[in-house]
């Protein structure tokens, strides 16, 4: 089958299965070979890898990882791309395709089947519907992973990889830069996609650390509170956290704690680092 990349190529199986692009799926399909190359080089796809692709389309993608990963799993939600996904990727011994929603998919159960539980690679040009639930689900479901190098909304990059202090800081850029470096690796402008999507778009990889870089007694209580720092973004901490349900915390016990961080009783969320979150909730931990 020829190089889907190729634009024309595209069209000529759009139109042999008279396919209707599904919004609801967030169909957008890559048709730039420079795009696709700079992923796969990006994820530095060996034949030594078994890559996980979500949302494989009509195989674009695929194609590329198939030339040059060991193995390709490939989850995909629409049915209507099933057949089509036979014939493009006929010409590959190496491909697996699940008709089934990622969010549904025992992850875990399928790397042990796939890589015997050794950590894969995931590479995706993502339906941005779903974008923040598929990466947290990766990270907090301990699928064993070497990277994840995805197209996603530019502004949900941005989200990933920003710091205190920038209004795309939050609850986001914490959780992945809890689990992974991230590094936006290109942006890509909407003539890049049939059809073209209304936002700027950029492939961005996190490469998954083996420890955490921060100390933290309970994940679940550290991410709690970031999250209930961000859901009140323009309160104090100490006026945010003393009211959060779930929490148990008093605004004094914030407000005790701050002080032992030499914080001002006056911060907000969003200025603190992802360190200072974590020396926070272990301070609350031992009250
Ligand atoms: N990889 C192809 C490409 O680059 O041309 C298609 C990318 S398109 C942005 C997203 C793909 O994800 C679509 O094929 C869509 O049907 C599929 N998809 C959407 N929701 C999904 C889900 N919950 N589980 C699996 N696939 C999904």
């Amino acid at each position: 089958m020829a190089n889907l990349g190729i634009p024309q190529n595209t069209i000529e199986v759009l139109q042999k299965y008279k396919f209707n692009f599904q919004k609801k799926f967030g169909q957008n399909f890559l048709i730039d070979p420079n795009v696709l190359n700079k992923i796969m080089d990006s994820a530095e796809i060996t034949k030594e890898d078994c890559v996980l692709e979500i949302g494989p389309g009509i195989g674009t993608m695929t194609q590329y990882l198939a030339e040059r990963a060991r193995e390709v799993v490939a989850v995909e939600i629409d049915k209507a791309l099933i057949p089509i996904l036979e014939d493009t990727l006929s010409a590959y011994d190496n491909v697996t395709v699940i008709n089934e929603d990622i969010l549904k998919v025992d992850i875990n159960r399928l790397v042990e089947e796939k890589n015997g539980g050794n950590p894969i690679k995931v590479v995706a040009n993502l339906p941005y519907y779903i974008t923040t639930p598929i990466i947290m689900g990766l990270f907090e479901s301990g699928v064993p992973l070497k990277s994840i190098t995805i197209m996603v909304q530019k502004e949900v990059a941005d989200r990933m990889q920003e710091g205190p202090g920038t209004k795309e800081y939050g609850a986001l850029s914490l959780a992945v830069q809890y689990y992974a470096e991230p590094k936006v690796v290109a942006n890509v402008p909407p003539n890049c996609f049939i059809p073209r999507p209304n936002v700027g778009s950029a492939v961005i990889r996190l490469t998954r650390y083996e420890q955490p870089p921060v100390q933290v007694q309970d994940e679940k209580h550290m991410f709690a509170l970031i999250r209930a720092s961000f859901n009140q973004r323009r309160k104090t901490l100490m006026n945010g956290l003393g009211n959060a349900g779930g929490l148990q915390v008093s605004k004094e016990q914030v407000a005790a704690a701050l002080e032992q961080m030499g914080l001002p009783a006056t911060v907000r969320g969003e200025t603190l680092s992802l360190e200072q979150f974590a020396q926070l909730s272990n301070i609350l931990l031992s009250k």
